[in-house]
């Protein structure tokens, strides 16, 4: 007995491929979230609409979630933020151009290594990179734009604010602090409309939640300030109809009134 020739891995060695087996789960299941829509699990498919949270849904499996809750088994888990149509953004994606029509990449397929295997549907539309999960992307809930962090950084730098601290792991507002304009469209962006896409960083998540309650309370105050200038516009003017009534109707009854008159004589006696 004893060791014939076999290796015990090490404490350390076993460490090391827990942590590796655990980078390569983290890796394939960002990836799913890339491809696949959160709510029905199948292919992401255009209309494709991001939440407040950076998770893609194919836009009809959430009108088809908002009409029924049940829709899917653990939908109201998933998103149950997601209250009605202005909870969601629909995203403008750029197709990959190295994919044909048919969604394989073509020649390059028949020596498709696992790399090949994993051909991303969409890219950066400023520096091409290909949106597979490997990469942090972002978009612009103002505008929708999907791009990449990388790209992002560039706006912050082209309107002066980029200070570059983005920290290459999707999460990220860093550099954007004030509105740049969209680096797709051009349109103006506020740092509080960058979203990174599937982050999964607690903190970056814990901001994008308070900045979604941010959003509610605010859009909550105007329309009940929207509500309450309509109220007292209807009320006010009631009120002062009613009180031209009551003046009408005080005036009609003094003239009518002979009781003055009976009072007066009755003093004179
Ligand atoms: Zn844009």
């Amino acid at each position: 007995m004893g060791n014939d020739g076999g290796s015990i891995p090490r404490r350390s060695e076993l460490v090391r491929e827990k942590k590796k087996d655990e980078k390569a789960d983290r890796k394939n299941q960002l990836q799913a979230m890339t491809t696949n829509c959160s709510l029905s699990k199948r292919p992401l498919q255009q209309p494709i609409v991001s939440d407040t949270l950076g998770r893609l849904y194919n836009r009809e499996s959430v009108l088809e979630y908002l009409l029924d809750n049940r829709a899917f088994g653990d939908g109201s888990q998933i998103c149950a933020h997601i209250k009605g149509l202005k909870d969601i953004k629909t995203l403008q994606l750029k197709d990959n151009p190295s994919l044909n029509k048919h969604g394989s990449r073509g020649s390059t397929s028949l020596v498709a290594g696992p790399e090949e295997a994993e051909e991303a549907r969409f890219v950066c539309p400023v520096t091409m990179k290909e949106m597979n999960g490997n990469l942090p992307f972002e978009f612009a809930w103002s505008c929708g734009c999907v791009f990449s962090a990388m790209a992002r950084r560039e706006m912050g730098k082209a309107s002066g604010n980029g200070n570059g601290s983005g920290n290459g792991n999707g999460s990220g507002s860093g550099g954007l602090d004030a509105v740049a304009e969209c680096v797709v469209c051009g349109q103006p962006v506020l740092s509080d409309d960058i979203i990174p896409i599937n982050s999964q960083d607690a903190q970056v998540l814990d901001t994008l939640r308070s900045r979604m309650a941010e959003r509610r309370r605010r859009e909550d105050e105007e329309r009940k300030s929207k509500k309450a200038a309509k109220k007292t516009k209807t009320k006010s003017k009631g009120k002062r109809g009613r009180e031209e009534a009551e003046q009408e109707k005080e005036q009609g009854e003094e003239e009518d009134n002979g009781g003055c008159g009976r009072e007066r004589k009755h003093a004179k006696n």
